[in-house]
């Protein structure tokens, strides 16, 4: 089973985009969507929900009000002033450290687990599984969710006798990107030739790199500062890092997007669609069956 997740050191730098239109020209695979802070590949792949499971995590303080005796111990325990006056516990401001938990003397203080996100098992009108997740607001363990939608991906490909995995991967370099490309076979990078987009390509490649997972990278918009994506490929070049492609500023994926489609299906003969469909031969040439 080959696993290609693609990333990008941050948001915005069209990362979707390539990856839904990757899934239009890369068969034999399954989808997985690891940005469960904004999971929006469902809006290109046209998912039909077939199943969906709770996930559970976190622990949050609760004050048992009847066994209180407003003794203030938790208050002032509490880093993150997350109770109040009349000792109720605010879920978005309690980062479960457990302290009122363990100081408060009348043992009115419970820890449970809560629903914390949902994980969506799909397929897809090409026939792809396809597997996302979305995390409430104010949850946190990003990281666990990411492992539990790369879990379920993993199992439907299998059953499916598939040999690939495309993951779109979360923006950053924290936990749920860590999450996201441990184990893979290939992190593909998109960056944008900016001073800011060079600099966080080097953070995401030194990720990879202490993980052991092989790098590539696309540069989209290339076409818009020149000397920046000169020194991508000069980097590129001195790391030894193949640099796959370079797709055209186009204003058309944005139209595609608002379609509802990837711009390899919406403008199949736009430069950047060419590109993109080239960058796809050389991953299946690459990761063959
Ligand atoms: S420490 Fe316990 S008893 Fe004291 S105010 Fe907090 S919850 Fe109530
Ligand atoms: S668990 Fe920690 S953060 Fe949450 S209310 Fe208790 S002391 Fe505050």
């Amino acid at each position: 089973m080959k696993e290609i997740v693609v990333v990008s050191g941050k948001g915005g730098t069209g990362k979707t985009s390539v990856v839904a239109s990757l899934a239009c020209l890369i068969e034999n695979k399954a989808m997985v969507d690891c940005d469960v802070d904004a999971a929006n590949l469902s809006l290109v792949l046209s998912p039909r929900v077939i199943e969906e499971k709770d996930f559970t995590a976190g622990s949050k303080a609760r004050i048992i009000q009847e066994k209180c005796t407003q003794c203030g111990i938790c208050r002032d325990m509490c880093r993150f002033d997350a109770i109040s006056q009349d000792y109720i516990v605010d879920p978005f401001s309690c980062e479960g450290c457990g302290a009122c938990f363990f100081f408060c003397p009348a043992s009115a203080v419970e820890f449970k687990t809560g629903l914390a996100g949902r994980c969506y098992i799909c397929d897809t009108p090409s026939g792809d599984p396809f597997v996302y997740a979305e995390l409430f607001p104010g949850e946190e363990n990003s990281g666990k969710l990411v492992a539990m939608v790369r879990t379920e991906g993993k199992e439907r490909a299998e059953q499916a006798g598939l040999s690939r995995i495309l993951i779109d991967g979360p923006p950053g370099i924290g936990c749920p990107v860590i999450s996201s490309i441990t184990g893979t076979s290939l992190a593909l990078i998109v960056t944008e030739p900016t001073a800011s987009g060079i600099h966080d390509l080097e953070r995401v490649v030194q990720l990879a790199r202490h993980f052991e997972i092989p790098s590539a990278v696309i540069v989209n918009k290339s076409d818009i500062n020149q000397a920046c994506t000169d020194s991508i490929e000069k980097y590129c070049l001195q790391n030894n890092i193949p640099l796959l492609g370079r797709l055209p500023y186009e204003k058309m994926i944005s139209e595609a997007q608002r379609q509802g489609k990837a711009v390899v299906e919406y403008a199949p003969d736009l430069p950047v669609s060419k590109a993109i469909r080239d960058i796809s031969e050389r991953i299946i040439s690459i990761y063959k069956e």
